[in-house]
């Protein structure tokens, strides 16, 4: 969902992207981001296009031709990220865990010791495929130990749980505008270590896209130079400004805390359903709930009725997890207490006309006890 001073901000007047007044918006837009980032890296934008034109900037800009880089991989968008490096002449590592669980350091450490010299490491912070979540600060260590760029994909995680650039030591982050942040999709926000800078001044061989070229793009973005590249997005931009004045009002804290409480609420009333997560207990991620659906329970029939009689959408599995487990998204605007009662009310109803659950409002008190004992 997107909260209407958003919807608002999409139909502000158009103006030129190189009026004075747009450069405003977009100095605005870089300090919000640095602070949703918590970073102080000077660039720090939002690149032309969703989450995947994230991804694609990070691989083009750090990765030429021979460049090994090891990519985790535990679900959809690793395997993305993996065939990015391929597409751009480099060599993926695959370091794998199976889908649901997080990469194991000591997976990379073991891939290190196989391998010649690595120039960076690209990990999925919230895996939105499985509802996994990727610690990270063990990896940012073995990054700064062999000396290997850190590249984190934060496209679910940002603004629904920390996300430290600085503190970890995250030399390329990217997200998008469609998950936490609430906005529509179209704008990736991104943001590059003076480390990162660096390797990208040091290229044997110009970036090979044009469009994602970041050394290009630093100049339009760069205040004092602002020099033309390609036509900025003006109403998606309007948008994202929007969208983290909110973030900033709400604060960081207070947003992490909202996601973790519907999260553990909607847990809790999914359990006495039969309905379990896939990630264990320390691997959960906030905005995103996973669960194993019973093999007796046809899932796509439910999610169609769930959407058909009650309007909810709830996502079901992809690649090898199709068909066997639901993700329903609690994210920015879309995390709150009436969401997860509504739909928790929805499956209950479902769930006692097929005979899967005999006490009808067994998941809402279970819920309601976890809400009742935050408010106390
Ligand atoms: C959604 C998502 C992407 C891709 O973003 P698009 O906006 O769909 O291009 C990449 N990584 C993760 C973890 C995602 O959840």
């Amino acid at each position: 969902m997107v909260h209407p001073r958003v919807l608002r901000a999409l139909t502000t007047p158009l103006i030129g992207h190189m009026d004075p007044a747009f450069l405003g918006v977009m100095n605005d837009i870089q300090a919000l981001l640095r602070a949703v980032f918590q970073t102080t890296n000077r660039f720090t934008i939002a690149v032309s296009g969703t989450g995947s034109a994230g991804m694609e900037a990070s691989i083009v800009n750090l990765v030429e031709p021979g460049d090994a880089v090891i990519v985790g991989i535990n679900g959809v968008f690793g395997t993305r990220w993996a065939t990015t490096v391929e597409r751009c002449g480099g060599t993926a590592i695959r370091v794998e865990a199976p889908w649901g669980e997080p990469i194991d350091p000591e997976a990379i450490e073991q891939a290190l010791r196989r391998s010649g010299p690595v120039k960076a490491l690209a990990i999925v912070q919230a895996e939105t495929s499985t509802g996994a979540w990727q610690p990270l600060e063990p990896i940012a260590s073995l990054c700064r130990t062999h000396d290997m760029l850190f590249l984190v994909d934060a496209v679910t995680s940002l603004g629904g749980a920390p996300v430290e650039i600085d503190r970890w030591g995250i030399d390329v982050c990217y997200s998008g505008t469609q998950k936490c942040l609430s906005c529509p999709p179209g704008l990736a926000p991104f943001t590059l270590s003076d480390r990162a800078l660096a390797a990208i001044k040091a290229r044997r061989s110009p970036c090979q896209s044009w469009y994602f070229d970041m050394a290009l793009i630093a100049d339009y973005w760069a205040e004092g130079s602002r020099a033309y590249h390609h036509t900025a997005p003006i109403s998606m931009l309007y948008a994202l400004r929007e969208a983290l004045r909110l973030v900033d009002e709400e604060g960081l804290p207070a947003r992490f805390a909202r996601h973790q409480l519907n999260h553990d609420a909607m847990i809790a009333g999914l359990s006495e359903l039969g309905l379990f997560p896939l990630p264990s207990k320390s691997h959960r991620l906030p905005m995103l709930i996973c669960v194993t659906v019973p093999p007796h329970i046809p899932e796509a029939e439910i999610r169609t009725s769930l959407l058909s009689t009650y309007g909810i959408e709830i996502g079901g599995g992809l690649g090898p997890l199709k068909g066997k487990v639901w993700r329903i998204g609690l994210m920015g605007e879309s995390s709150t207490e009436a969401h997860v009662l509504t739909l928790l009310n929805a499956l209950e109803e479902l769930f006692i006309r097929h005979g899967w659950c005999s006490t009808p409002g067994v998941a809402l008190q279970a819920a309601a006890r976890v809400y009742s004992r935050t408010a106390s």
